[in-house]
């Protein structure tokens, strides 16, 4: 019942003016935490995971796991699959049906994103069911932010994205505008919020049509955060936030309990922390009884 792909729910969260959070996990505890979480807020959801776990674990093992608990689950989930840039992984979790896929060719040339990003996009409408994010510009790691932030050809352009969507085919959008993955080592990084609000106008001004994600939300504040939903962000990218607490929830039940061996103990420890963390996101982007 519960299993979903992104682009109705991103549709809805882009018209309402909120964003869904979508939170990265990396094994089996911390999906089902992740979903426990947002159940009992009542809030829409999105599971993703990265390319290390997904082959570590294997796309059809996700896949499986999600699809249990997605479908007991009283809320609309989708899994997703994070910055891809090997094609056939990205269409081997499209045939386990993973419900949405990130190709993730923005490293590439234009002419070559746009080649490769239609191709999953022709591949996951062959299948059905499945909806496509692109990324236009560069979301690097925070050791480049700086750079990026400050060149504008790392950035995505207004009028290239509206090119971008027409030629692909795409559903969702990442648009590069300074924001980074891990944790950003200046209080106040910079970020184009004109860019986004212009991204934003071009594709969704007359209604919503492209819904449009931001990445690397850990470490940002939260009035950064409820501005670029505001701009028109409507799926929140959140990794190295969870992965702190899922570690030091990990090291600290450990450090404490030296000698016990109860592996079920740690694990409750890892989940309740990482509940913690999405109820806070949840909170933030306003997705809560949104479900
Ligand atoms: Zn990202």
């Amino acid at each position: 019942m519960a299993v979903v792909n992104a682009k109705d729910m991103l549709l809805r969260a882009t018209e309402g003016k909120y964003a869904v959070g979508a939170f990265n996990v990396t094994n089996i505890i911390q999906m089902a935490a992740v979903v426990e979480a947002a159940a009992e807020k009542n809030a829409p959801l999105i599971i993703q995971t990265s390319v290390t776990p997904t082959r570590l674990i294997g796309p059809g093992v996700l896949a499986a796991v999600y699809r249990e608990l997605a479908e007991q689950a009283p809320i609309p989930i989708v899994l997703h699959l994070d910055h891809c840039t090997d094609l056939d992984l990205c269409k081997r979790c499209a045939d386990t049906r993973y419900t949405n896929i990130m190709i993730d060719a923005s490293k590439q040339i234009f002419e070559e994103n746009v080649r490769q990003t239609k191709e999953v996009v022709d591949y996951c409408r062959g299948i059905g069911g499945i909806t496509v994010e692109g990324e236009l510009g560069t979301v690097t790691g925070v050791e480049d932010q700086v750079a990026v932030a400050e060149d504008e050809a790392a950035l995505c352009d207004p009028d290239k994205a509206v090119q971008f969507v027409e030629r692909t085919g795409v559903d969702i959008l990442a648009p590069a505008i300074g924001t980074a993955h891990g944790i950003y080592r200046t209080p106040n990084p910079k970020l184009d919020f004109d860019r986004l609000e212009k991204i934003s106008g071009l594709l969704n001004g007359d209604g919503p049509r492209i819904p449009l994600v931001i990445h690397g939300g850990t470490g940002l504040k939260p009035e950064v955060v409820k501005k670029l939903v505001a701009l028109g962000g409507s799926k929140f990218n959140v990794s190295t936030d969870l992965k702190h607490a899922l570690i030091d929830a990990t090291f600290e039940y450990i450090s404490a309990h030296r000698e016990e061996y109860n592996p079920g103990k740690i694990d409750k420890a890892a989940q309740e922390s990482v509940k913690r963390r999405i109820f806070y996101w949840i909170d933030l982007l306003g997705c809560e009884a949104k479900a």
